[in-house]
């Protein structure tokens, strides 16, 4: 074994793998375009202040997740652990949000916590963010957006949609003195951890993972009693909304989200087919952010994907997606070699839709057949002695059961053609 290895929680993604992960990102693109997102790229590294302002200082990514370092000039600097600050602060640094915006994202985000199944140390998000629209229909155009896709990689059956709202900054400061007045009562039977966050971030109590804690809650304050009458008319709304639309959802009262950033909307797409890292996704609402990043007050609202948790559910249901060629060729001697390599040159040319791969390296028939088998190609292509002197080519269906064919050049550009036609209905 090499002396080097990646270092820990921080994944390769090996080529057997980047076909499904390479397919769940186009799918993205290709939903983000159909609803009018454009992408957005921000650096990897901002100011270690950025996140902690926006994310919250007590919140577990600021408190113990963040890579932060001095940089050489002795600035605090962070790797970004989530995409939503980076986003904000550009688009509030050229002044995008003069008008309504819908921007995407996709990359690597960095959070140092204890690696498992579906919790990595680098992992990667899709985010979207919108600008500039305060009203419930946007929320809804988001949940609605994330269904395409869901349907188009076939996972839409296994998520559950679960929605809450956690209302105005005012309903949520009389709340959270509500809630932290009850558990103050019950503090000897809270978890520890509950204990600690109930002078910090008493709201975070409500998704403790702690089943005393948990029965502790079941006859604590609710929101919904202290929320505002804006918040409530939204909310409602929203819901017409999804069900107009038949979107299912489950209302989860004690859905708070971990970032603090949050008012009124928050959601979370969840599934049982992943063990105790069960969210693929969440978002909500942030109205109040770019005005605290120096922007005009501007409505937001958005989610982030986990792609990683998106990967091992589609594995889990088998939807893995494979990347084999449509042609390997195969050659007798250097002489057929040189007249294979133009022609799969030329190929490549006229028939860009079709993957072609040469076999390197020599060998017997046997051997490159083997290879090509391997490959998973479709087609094995041969130029043998024969074929050198008749100018034909020889095709070997290496998947179906189908006839030997040899072809001129003509014939082989028509059934080419065919092939190509063929491979882009997929
Ligand atoms: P969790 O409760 O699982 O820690 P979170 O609330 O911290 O998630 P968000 O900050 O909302 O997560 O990020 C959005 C999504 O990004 C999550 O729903 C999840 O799918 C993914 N995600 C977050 N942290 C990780 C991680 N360490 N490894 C892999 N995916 C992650
Ligand atoms: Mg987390």
């Amino acid at each position: 074994m090499s002396q080097y290895r990646a270092i820990r929680g921080m994944v390769d993604v090996l080529p057997d793998e980047t076909p499904l992960w390479q397919m769940l990102e186009q799918t993205a693109r290709d939903v983000l375009a159909a609803h009018g997102y454009a992408e957005i790229r921000t650096p990897i590294v901002e100011s270690t202040e950025l996140f902690a302002r926006s994310i919250g200082e007590v919140t577990d990514i600021v408190e113990k997740e963040m890579y932060s370092f001095p940089d050489r000039n002795d600035d605090s600097l962070s790797l970004r652990p989530e995409g939503t600050a980076s986003t904000v602060r550009a688009a509030v640094q050229h002044n995008l949000i003069q008008s309504p915006q819908r921007v995407w994202y996709m990359g690597p985000m960095f959070r140092y916590e204890r690696p498992q199944k579906g919790r990595q140390r680098q992992f990667h998000q899709l985010g979207v963010e919108t600008f500039g629209v305060a009203g419930p229909e946007q929320d809804a155009e988001l949940l609605l957006m994330c269904r395409q896709w869901w349907t188009r990689l076939g996972i839409n059956d296994v998520l559950t949609l679960e929605l809450n709202t956690i209302g105005s900054p005012e309903a949520r400061a009389s709340y959270k003195a509500a809630l932290t007045d009850y558990l103050r009562d019950h503090f000897d039977s809270l978890d520890e951890d509950s204990q600690r966050r109930l002078d910090t971030n008493p709201l975070r109590i409500l998704d403790s993972k702690s089943v005393t804690t948990q029965a502790i809650l079941d006859d604590a304050p609710s929101m919904a009693e202290y929320l505002d009458e804006e918040s409530q008319r939204h909310h409602e709304r929203l819901c017409q909304l999804l069900d107009m639309a038949g979107l299912t959802y489950t209302s989860n009262p004690r859905l708070v989200r971990g970032l603090d950033y949050y008012n009124k909307t928050v959601f979370e797409w969840t599934t049982d087919k992943l063990g105790a890292q069960a969210t693929v996704c969440g978002g909500g609402r942030y109205d109040m952010m770019v005005g605290q990043f120096g922007g005009k007050a501007t409505p937001a609202s958005g989610f982030a994907a986990g792609l990683e948790r998106l990967v091992l559910l589609m594995q889990t249901l088998n939807l893995d997606a494979i990347a084999a060629p449509d042609l390997y060729i195969v050659s007798s001697d250097e002489n057929a070699f040189g007249q294979a390599m133009l022609e799969a040159d030329r190929i490549r040319v006229e028939f860009p839709g079709l993957g072609v791969v040469q076999h390197l390296g020599g060998g017997s028939f046997k051997s490159q057949f083997k290879r090509a088998d391997k490959s998973g190609a479709a087609w094995a292509m041969v130029f043998g002695a024969e074929e050198m002197v008749s100018g034909k080519v020889t095709l070997k269906a290496l998947r179906a059961n189908e006839e030997q064919m040899t072809l001129s050049r003509e014939e082989l550009d028509v059934f080419l053609g065919q092939l190509e036609q063929l491979t882009n209905e997929y």
